[in-house]
């Protein structure tokens, strides 16, 4: 198994410098341990122009077989001789992975404690791997190399590698000759190979353990913890956050265990929505003359859409009876704040993906200054509102003010799921634009929506339809009311549907048919 990795130097950077990236000395080759076999560190070039460091992993095949791993899985046959002739040892895989992430510890980290400066910087590189397994066929071959990599700057050759050189009518091998271009940390690079080279390799995995959940995460450049945001330099969701084959990566790097897939992707998706939440904050704190801005401005006079907002939907909830609910995305927590002087209400549970929005609702709220009594009636929780989550459940009401939009509509059906399928309260309260509407907001530049982070914004058919089918779906009524004024042409600036429980799930109504049936 081999990789090398080049870059070529600049007036004020010998190429060499890659050594101090890498913490090897250009001049001397190294071995090192791993848990697969031998990995061999040298530079089969080193000059000011350019510099390639090669790591070269000698496996041992026999000790993997008697370590007893990788016997039985991926569904291949216990056939004895092809635990031994395999090709383990040459092509990059899983296991050049691990070896990467060992020798290359603190380079994958971007840690370059004489040079800071430099492992901050994008380099030039060309990393190169002769042999990388990529299966032809769906989800596969030199393609799914170029999905992989292009996303993350890199330009892609991968060249089929033929089966045999001297008969070129046997085709090609299942092997490509990878070369990525580009300019890039060299830490990215690192941890993009650390990940990216076991979801390419689809025959065994070695080493999935719980705790791969995490080394993926970090190594995508994800914190998992708020504690380190803004810190390092690192921002949350990273490279992997943000890539288009974010679900398929998960699932191959986790060699396809759903359970883990799952919880790494519901971290993944916490932090690239946390990021664009935070992105959405920033702009309105920078006061960026964006539509958004003006078209609130222009909300403000005579009485607030919002407000007329926040008074309708407590409107609802007073005439369903609800003293219980749960406001699904709360941003700073203005319809938790309404609901809190209700005398009615209970209990207010308020559900953000942004750690930065919660910590706005939970200081406006005053929480910390709260008596005992008020404490104990509301609640804020980080959550994903695409991810089913049994918090949410036992509540009357479930409030979604202007969030939906805020949903990739390929995300939707989950959140529809979370919502109306598993948290299933008597009444959920939706409310979003109308875009008809936007005709009428004489500051927005025509075709544009109200808000830069908004995915779609329906007008009333497409809400009615949406809501409807939702309803027939999941055992719920509908019904619709306008919000601000209507106007008789375009409609209202707010659309709201009320949803009514009506059927019980369906596991409850079997369990009640026993009941009656005994
Ligand atoms: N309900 C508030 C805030 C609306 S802004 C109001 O009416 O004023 C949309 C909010 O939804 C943001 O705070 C955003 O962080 C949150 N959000 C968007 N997608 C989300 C998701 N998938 N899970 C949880 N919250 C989400």
């Amino acid at each position: 198994m081999f990789l090398t990795i080049s870059t070529s130097g600049a007036p004020d950077r010998p190429a060499t410098d890659l050594g101090f990236l890498l913490h090897k000395h250009p001049g001397r080759a190294q071995s090192f341990p791993t848990s697969h076999g031998l990995a061999h560190v040298f530079y089969p070039e080193a000059t000011e122009e350019r510099c390639t460091a090669a790591l070269l992993l000698e496996i041992d095949p026999i000790a993997l077989v008697r370590r007893g791993r990788g016997k039985g899985r991926g569904g291949s046959p216990d056939f004895a001789l092809a635990q031994y002739v395999n090709d383990r040892p040459y092509a990059a895989s899983s296991l050049l992975a691990v070896a990467l992430s060992t020798v290359f510890k603190s380079a994958m980290k971007g840690r370059c404690d004489k040079r800071p400066e430099l492992a901050e910087a994008a380099l030039p590189l060309v990393v190169s791997v002769p042999a990388l397994p990529a299966r032809a066929g769906q989800d596969g071959g030199a393609d799914l190399v170029r999905r992989l990599f292009e996303p993350l700057g890199w330009q892609v050759e991968a060249e089929p590698v033929p089966l045999d050189p001297r008969f070129p009518e046997w085709g090609d091998s299942r092997y490509v000759g990878l070369t990525l271009t580009g300019t890039l940390r060299l830490a990215d690079a690192l941890s993009q190979l650390y990940i990216l080279l076991p979801v390419l390799d689809d025959a065994k995995h070695y080493w999935v353990s719980p705790d791969e959940v995490d080394k993926l995460l970090r190594a995508g450049g994800v914190s998992r913890s708020d504690s380190d945001k803004g810190g390092g330099g690192r921002r949350e969701g990273g490279w992997l956050g943000t890539h288009p084959e974010l679900a398929l990566i998960t699932r191959r790097y986790l060699a396809r265990r759903w359970s883990l897939a799952r919880s790494a992707m519901e971290q993944l998706e916490l932090a690239r929505l946390a990021e664009a939440d935070d992105r959405e904050v920033e702009e309105i704190d920078n006061a960026v003359p964006e539509v958004e801005t003006e078209a609130e401005a222009a909300e403000e006079k005579p009485t607030p859409l919002a407000v007329q907002r926040r008074s309708a939907i407590v409107e609802v909830l007073r005439a369903a009876g609800a003293t219980r609910v749960v406001d699904l995305g709360c941003g700073e927590g203005s319809l938790v704040g309404a609901l809190l002087k209700e005398p009615r209400i209970t209990e207010v549970l308020g559900v953000d993906v942004s750690s930065r929005a919660l910590g706005i609702a939970a200081r406006r709220l005053h929480l910390d200054r709260m008596s005992e009594r008020q404490a104990a009636r509301v609640r804020l929780v980080q959550g994903a509102l695409t991810y089913t989550d049994a918090r949410l459940t036992g509540y009357d009401a479930a409030v979604l003010s202007e969030v939906i939009e805020h949903v990739d509509p390929p995300r939707l059906p989950a959140l529809e799921y979370a919502v109306f399928g598993s948290a299933r309260p008597g009444t959920v309260v939706v409310t979003t634009p109308n875009v008809e509407y936007n005709v009428r907001w004489e500051s927005l530049p025509a075709g544009h929506v109200r808000h830069a982070d908004h995915r779609f914004e329906w007008d009333r058919a497409q809400f009615r339809a949406w809501a409807e089918q939702v309803a027939a779906g999941y055992g719920y009524t509908v019904g619709f009311a306008p919000v601000g004024p209507d106007d008789p042409e375009v409609g209202p600036p707010t659309q709201l549907a009320t949803f009514t429980r009506t059927a019980v799930p369906a596991a409850q109504e079997s369990a009640a048919q026993e009941a009656v049936t005994r």
